[in-house]
């Protein structure tokens, strides 16, 4: 896992070599100390000590959220052989971790954490990532321009791109089910679906209460910290463990400050090219939409 220096360094570089700086306007920069996420937001605790790797949520995201059937089915466990990222069409997946010392495996559930202060968000240029007061993140495919800074930017590497609408571009991620639940008061697709009980549903807060009262009842099962309540400034998903987190797969030198606060001091030092990759990223999305429409347009002519 990259060192906290070298996550900064890559930022920095991914943020000037793709655009990304452009990005963050100052008032955004100045706003990452202020904004401490909406404080009657909800969340979800997963508990890691519980998790079997029976992917039923995998299963129930993949068909709340439309996605296509995978190529290896849900109870085929021969995926866990691998360690896999989310995709455009799997916006969670489990991964299986052999830590020294543990006598059986251990799983985890990656998905989008709906930071409290998400660099997704904070490094769109044009806006297309909003916070909701409910606590998901979601994403407006109609103005994305597609220049993939919000990738290079999450700590977690989840937004992934389709690479299948290359002229309309769409990033895509676990969006809490927004539309079809959250809004509505309803937990997750993926939480209903765990047999397991590993995914609690409720006020961030009072999830925060309840991981340190697990972690107080039961200290011989869990290490005593629970991810997600401080790291990066908070996210809505957060974890229990029975390993320190470094041995499942968690980055556990992020910090605790927003990502946006390391690039800061740089966008100073730049203040010419926020002014200028915007125009250039618009000019070339609207030029390849543009051509894409006199395309069709022909072909529509000829027939
Ligand atoms: S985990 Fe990544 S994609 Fe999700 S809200 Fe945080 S920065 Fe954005
Ligand atoms: S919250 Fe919804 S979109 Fe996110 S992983 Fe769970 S089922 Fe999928
Ligand atoms: S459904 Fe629950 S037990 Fe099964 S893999 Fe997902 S989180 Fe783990």
């Amino acid at each position: 896992m990259m060192s906290t220096l070298n996550r900064r360094k890559f930022l920095k570089g991914g943020l000037l070599g793709g655009a990304a700086a452009t990005v963050l306007g100052t008032k955004k920069a100045e706003a990452a100390h202020s904004f401490g996420g909406y404080p009657e937001s909800m969340g979800v605790l997963v508990d890691l000590t519980r998790c079997v790797g029976c992917r039923s949520c995998e299963a129930a995201c993949n068909k709340e959220q439309g996605l296509p059937t995978p190529a290896q089915p849900f109870d085929d466990q021969s995926v866990l052989n691998q360690k896999r990222r989310t995709s455009e069409g799997a916006y969670t997946v489990v991964n299986r971790y052999e830590v020294p010392g543990q006598d059986h495996p251990l799983f985890r559930k990656i998905q989008c954490n709906h930071c409290n202060e998400p660099a997704c968000l904070t490094s769109c240029f044009v806006n297309a990532y909003k916070k909701t007061p409910e606590g998901a993140v979601v994403y407006d495919a109609s103005v994305c321009v597609g220049c993939r800074t919000c990738m290079v930017a999450c700590p977690f590497y989840v937004p992934a791109y389709s690479y299948s609408s290359v002229l309309n571009p769409v990033v895509k991620k676990c969006i809490f089910c927004y539309d079809t639940r959250l809004k509505l008061g309803r937990p997750p697709a993926c939480v209903e679906a765990c047999p397991q009980e590993v995914l609690t549903f409720g006020r961030r807060q009072d999830l925060i209460k309840l991981g340190h009262e697990r972690i107080r009842s039961n200290p011989d099962r869990y290490v005593d910290h629970i991810y997600g309540e401080k790291e990066v400034g908070g996210t809505a998903w957060m974890y229990l463990s029975s390993v320190g987190f470094e041995n499942v797969g968690f980055d556990t030198e992020l910090g605790n400050e927003p990502i946006i606060n390391y690039v800061k001091e740089f966008l100073t030092i730049v203040p010419m090219v926020l002014t200028i990759w915007p125009a250039l990223f618009g000019g070339f999305h609207l030029l390849a939409t543009r051509k894409e429409a006199v395309k069709n347009e022909q072909q529509a002519n000829k027939r």
